[in-house]
């Protein structure tokens, strides 16, 4: 009971938004139209009902004008009914993908904001496949909330309209109790339905619950493997080097593995389920008229009573059953509640770190430099990295931060751009300054090499003629004429062009300060020479922080700053000898 307090509490929380936001009014509109349509389908089904009395008795008594009357009759309810019915389910799903629209929107904005997105990877909080939250689950949420919540207010309201025609229909039974005595039971119809449906969702119950769990599971299993099949796709050379199919395939299949089992045990419950589900509605056919029979044949009913009463019958334990119909639904629903809530909580938990424990403040000040003071870096498991360590760099004073691999020379570049959570410590940079970090593998979107020359920018952001220029300066001729194509250029393009295409960015960009991440490893001596000296003349005012290994740099750099290690494997920051000049 107190975890359903718990579950109504959260699903509220994650249903409330919607309703109070700038598009509540459409949705709160489309709502009660939606509403207004499912009573109507209820009080037709009242009308189609009555029908059936009348239309069976003219059957019965040969009447041919009640007959026409009643065809007719039929025919324009059944038009009206078939109005509703497209609208109810047209607008139904219009409020859904408006829902959607909206929900995406807020936890891709959520997601997105704080980095959470990087923090949640860093440290792998505990949600599996956000991608899958957030277009498979959102999509599913929207779906099965509006398809259950009406689908049970039209039970509940098809079940009080029909309780109240079977009592009426349904007379009373006499139970003869022997010695003359016997006790009268008032719409005993009413307590027939009564126990069958509640019977019937017991048993759903009991057999069903499993799947909740397992629906959950299949969703995360079915996702895992997907996205093993995205990142065999996105590496396919890499694997194709290696020559690593066999190992891929072996892992496809584990992963498939898992889908497998936990369908096998989807499916075992289903059917222990359906042998439940299409056993009940199928008894619910033949039963009314078992239990009506006696009233018929002493002549007590005419045969459009007994229609009547099986019709209503039906109603009523159909809207009784709603659980027990729907609960494979209800499970599936359940489960992606359940996964939906654990999201949200990780995307708090990982904001609320975000904001209470700043750990590494990069804040914008008055000043010239680059002032770092006092920064520690750790790792995502706290182990240290670096020892707590201070540097300015004046602008104009190019440097070159080398040390060997693993000493964190990425993880500081992470630090200054603010992206690293892990560690102490303050950053300044000059206030409005712009910063540019290019890593080693430049992150290149899919769509037109205009695309994704002008990234993080919009695509227009730069005239074609300059664009054309600042692939020829970064030797890349041969790109000119294909601004225009669309592409996985990740794919097209060599490592070494991919590094090329990031430097075009940096004359583009123009910042104050560009921060080169071994942005120039790809490339053979000569072009990284000629790269550094364009980005050198082409950006005078921009102050170059660059990590890289070949000697041939240092001359490009005014000091060397190296992370050296000491006994316990921290680093810390030593100045070396001016580059120039070693
Ligand atoms: P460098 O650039 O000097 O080669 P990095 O800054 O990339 O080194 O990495 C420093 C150390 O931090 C390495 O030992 C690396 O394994 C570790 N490290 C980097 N990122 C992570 C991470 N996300 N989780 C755990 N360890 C990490």
């Amino acid at each position: 009971m107190k975890d359903l307090v718990h579950f109504a509490r959260d699903l509220w929380a994650l249903t409330k938004p919607y309703w109070f936001s700038e598009d509540r009014w459409a949705a709160r509109g489309l709502l009660a139209v939606i509403v207004a349509l499912n009573l109507g389908i209820v009080y037709l089904n009242v009308l189609f009902n009555e029908w059936y009395n009348v239309f069976y008795n003219a059957l019965q008594d040969k009447d041919w004008d009640i007959f026409v009357a009643q065809i007719l009759r039929f025919s324009w309810l059944a038009a009206l009914f078939i109005i509703v019915a497209v609208y109810r389910l047209y607008l139904n799903q219009m409020l859904q993908i408006r829902w959607r629209r909206w929900l995406t929107d807020r936890y891709l904005t959520d997601w997105l904001a704080h980095r959470v997105y990087y923090r949640m990877q860093l440290t792998d909080s505990g949600t599996d496949n956000p991608d899958q939250r957030i277009s498979e689950d959102l999509r599913l949420f929207t779906t099965r909330t509006l398809q259950l919540s009406l689908g049970l207010m039209s039970a509940v309201v098809t079940l009080f309209s029909f309780l109240a025609i079977l009592w009426t229909l349904s007379g009373d039974l006499v139970v003869p109790l022997g010695g003359g005595m016997s006790v009268t039971v008032p719409g005993y119809m009413v307590w027939v339905a009564f126990v069958y449906a509640m019977i019937g969702t017991w048993l759903a119950h009991k057999i069903g619950q499993p799947l909740i769990a397992l629906n959950f599971n299949q969703q995360r299993v079915e996702a895992d493997f997907r996205f093993g099949l995205v990142r065999f796709r996105e590496n396919a050379e890499g694997i194709a080097l290696y020559r690593g199919e066999a190992d891929e395939h072996r892992s496809f299949r584990q992963r498939f593995a898992a889908v497998y089992a936990n369908w096998y045990n989807l499916m075992r419950m289903q059917k222990r389920l359906t042998w439940l589900t299409a056993g009940y509605s199928q008894v619910a056919v033949i039963f009314p008229f078992v239990v009506a029979a006696p009233r018929y044949f002493s002549g007590a009913i005419q045969l459009g009573g007994l229609m009547q009463i099986s019709s209503t019958f039906g109603q009523v334990q159909e809207s009784l059953s709603f659980i027990v119909t729907t609960y494979s639904e209800i499970a599936d629903w359940k489960a992606v509640v359940d996964r939906l809530l654990g999201f949200e909580q990780a995307i708090i938990r990982a904001r609320t770190q975000a904001m209470d424990s700043p750990g590494i403040r990069v804040e914008a000040q008055d000043g010239s430099g680059i002032a770092v003071s006092d920064l520690a870096l750790e790792l995502p498991n706290a182990t240290p990295l670096l020892n707590r360590a201070s540097l300015a760099v004046e602008p104009g004073a190019h440097v070159l931060l080398t040390g060997p691999s693993g000493s964190g020379k990425s993880t500081l570049f992470r630090a200054l751009a603010g992206i690293w959570p892990f560690g102490r410590g303050q950053v300044a940079i000059p206030r409005g300054a712009r910063t540019l970090f290019l890593p080693q593998k430049p992150y290149l979107p899919i769509g037109t090499l205009r695309d994704v020359l002008c990234y993080p920018d919009a695509g227009g952001t730069h005239d074609d003629a300059t664009l054309r220029e600042a692939l020829a300066a970064v030797r890349l001729p041969l790109l000119i004429e294909r601004l225009d194509e669309a592409g996985h250029w990740a794919n097209r393009l060599s490592p070494g062009e991919q590094q090329r295409i990031a430097v075009a960015r940096a004359l583009l960009l123009k910042p104050d300060w560009l921060f080169l991440d071994e942005a120039t490893s790809a490339v053979d001596e000569e072009i990284e020479h000629a790269l550094y000296a364009l980005l050198r003349q082409r950006l005078p005012r921009t102050t170059i922080v660059s990590i890289g290994h070949r000697p041939t740099l240092a001359a490009f750099h005014e000091r060397r700053i190296t992370i050296a290690r000491d006994g316990d494997g921290r680093g810390s920051l030593v100045e070396a000898l001016p580059a120039a000049a070693s």
